[in-house]
């Protein structure tokens, strides 16, 4: 990285942390240490710092990762004891950042560095979040992409706060946005339904997803079921809660129709049962969706602006001119 960075910075330099979760990662990261380098080169008022996130790697990219930070003044990096999975490697990166801005991006190449310099400039033309949205993805197996089509209309179609299509963690989000991600409690953070919860207004960069530039795919089908359970259920929608409540109300009103019609009226008791089966299970579902909101403790809501009057005198101003 360019010796340039260490000069003190200016005033109304902005610093950009880029955050890559690397698990396994041997084979490719000199190749992306090597791009993201020339990526970002800082430019009048802009400085970054790389930080990896070493998720328990069994292989060569802890020492890899090491000479980078001998090289390079700008890296960072933190290891973990074992492997997390790779939001905890984003959620990890996200604490580590002392930027203004921070960018998580992958560490295979897959997600091109050399839009992160776009993706600052509508950062500093106001938006809160920068998301990168995949209009193809290159070299990719037919069951990821098909898995990953069904995922995110899924996810889309029912979640509580939805994730726009086709936009994994490749994304850039303001201060405001880290400090509020990573003051949450959350056990099982699922990075990109959180970052649509929080509700900051929010852009999107097209860009075709290339191919990995080395190795093999770290997300393997054990890791995607995960990823799925926890975007579904823990952090993004009370559907499968909620479900039993709409059928056992479906349920019970089919079986009255029976009754009242006469027609099929042997099949109207055991649908009767079934029904009210289904709403106790739904309302056990719903006490269980309270339970989960309490125990993730989330804020009730998010400030994004405050303001006041400011004619002189007009209401007590603020805490620090009342004391
Ligand atoms: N990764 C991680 N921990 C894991 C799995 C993956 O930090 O347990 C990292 C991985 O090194 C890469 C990124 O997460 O930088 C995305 O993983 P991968 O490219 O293997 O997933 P895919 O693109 O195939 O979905
Ligand atoms: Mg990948």
């Amino acid at each position: 990285m360019p010796a340039s960075q260490t000069s003190p910075p200016s005033p109304t330099t902005h610093l950009i942390s880029v955050v890559l979760p690397c698990y396994n990662e041997e084979a490719v990261l000199a190749r992306t240490h090597d791009r993201i380098a020339r990526a970002l080169r800082p430019v009048e008022g802009v400085r970054y710092e790389v930080i990896y996130v070493d998720d328990g790697s069994a292989d060569a990219t802890w020492n890899l990762i090491r000479t980078f930070t001998r090289e390079s003044p700008m890296v960072r990096a933190v290891r973990f004891s074992r492997n997390f999975g790779h939001q905890a490697a984003c959620l990890g990166g996200l604490k580590e950042a002392r930027g203004d801005a921070v960018v998580v991006i992958d560490a295979d190449l897959q997600d091109p560095p050399e839009i992160i310099p776009e993706m600052v400039a509508r950062w500093r033309q106001g938006w809160h979040v920068v998301s990168a949205r995949r209009t193809a993805r290159h070299g990719e197996t037919a069951f990821k992409n098909l898995s990953a089509f069904a995922f995110y209309r899924l996810l889309g179609r029912i979640s509580d706060h939805p994730v726009a299509f086709d936009t994994g963690d490749f994304r850039l989000l303001d201060r405001e946005v880290v400090d509020l991600l990573t003051g949450l409690t959350d056990r099982e953070l699922f990075l990109r339904g959180a970052v649509s919860w929080a509700g900051f207004p929010e852009t999107a960069i097209e860009y075709q997803r290339d191919s990995r530039a080395a190795g093999e795919s770290k997300y393997t089908l054990p890791k995607m079921v995960a990823l799925s359970r926890s975007a579904f259920l823990t952090s993004g929608s009370v559907l499968p809660l909620r479900l039993p409540l709409w059928t056992g109300t479906a349920s019970l009103a089919g079986a009255l129709a029976m009754a009242l019609t006469r027609r099929g009226r042997a099949n109207a008791l055991p649908l009767a049962l079934f029904g009210l089966e289904s709403l106790a299970v739904g309302t056990v579902g719903e006490y269980l969706h309270a339970v989960l909101r309490q125990v993730q403790g989330r804020p009730a809501y998010v400030v994004s602006e405050r303001i006041r009057s400011t004619i002189p005198g007009a209401v007590l101003a603020s805490v620090e001119e009342v004391a």
